[in-house]
């Protein structure tokens, strides 16, 4: 069920868009980002963990999507985490009391009836400028920006030079801007830039959904992403692979969320009277 990635770190990729849960082993436990879609999969990884004597003992979401917040009570009650901005960002959404509501609709119908949302999201927000996760295993850098979504996290898994990407850095995702935001595009160029500082100490690039890469797919990746960004900035056609005739089967789909951002970016432009 759960594949090793590199020494210490092993990932459960959903069929569902690709998403992948990470395990880190540590002292004691196991640390688990972004544990997974369905309930059958949650239950599946935690008994692959009780099989092997390893509890759960850390989790965290590196940012705050319902594809990222969810857990299962199988896996235990081991503190969650996610950066403040996250965490602040999650508990305003809860505050809702339509939010089961407002998620539900936002399911693929081939998973809406196996999402368990009652734990949805029960993360402690790491005070601003924590720069490691709280835990008895091997450090994990935090690498907090705002690209994609409010206090986003990267996570950098040192000594084992693993790259954790949240929704940045994938194969079949564009990079999807967080729109609400004042300055999406420089927000997402200022994470590439965070990214590419660390690129040299990575072999290992775990998106948040797609193909684990390794250290060239790291700047590659990083380029791709890149270039996808300016070409929206500028208003040009970007030709990236992602997109159009070139996508994976499955993948159609994020020629809409392409146009749909390009849209509203444009509209943005408009409304605030500044060129591009
Ligand atoms: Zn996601």
């Amino acid at each position: 069920m759960l594949k090793q990635v590199a020494e210490g770190v092993l990932i459960h990729q959903s069929e569902f868009i690709q998403s992948n849960a990470v395990v880190v082993h540590g002292r004691a436990g196991v640390l688990l980002i972004d544990p997974g879609m369905t309930g059958s999969e949650m239950v599946a990884i935690a008994d692959d963990l009780r099989e092997s004597g390893q509890p759960v003992v850390a989790g965290f979401s590196t940012h705050p999507h319902w594809d990222h917040l969810l857990w299962h009570a199988e896996l235990g009650e081991a503190p969650r985490y996610g950066t403040a901005r996250c965490a602040a960002d999650i508990r305003a959404f809860l505050s809702n009391p339509h939010w089961k509501d407002d998620v539900a609709e936002e399911l693929p119908p081939e998973v809406a009836g196996d999402v368990p949302l009652d734990l949805l999201g029960r993360i402690t927000g790491l005070p601003a400028k924590t720069t490691q996760i709280p835990w008895d295993g091997p450090h994990v850098r935090i690498i907090e920006h705002q690209a994609h979504a409010p206090g986003h996290a990267a996570l950098l898994i040192e000594e084992h030079r693993v790259l954790v990407a949240g929704d940045l850095l994938s194969d079949v995702l564009i990079p999807m801007l967080d729109l609400s935001a004042a300055d999406p595009i420089e927000d997402y160029l200022a994470a590439l830039r965070l990214l590419e500082g660390v690129a040299g100490d990575v072999d290992v690039l775990v998106p948040g959904h797609g193909s684990v890469g390794g250290a060239a797919q790291v700047r590659a990746r990083i380029d791709q992403d890149r270039a996808y960004v300016h070409a929206l900035r500028d208003g040009h056609d970007p030709s990236d692979p992602r997109i159009g005739p070139s996508a994976k089967p499955g993948w159609e789909w994020i020629s809409d969320v392409h146009n749909g951002q390009a849209q509203r970016l444009a509209q943005r432009s408009e409304r605030d009277g500044t060129p591009g």
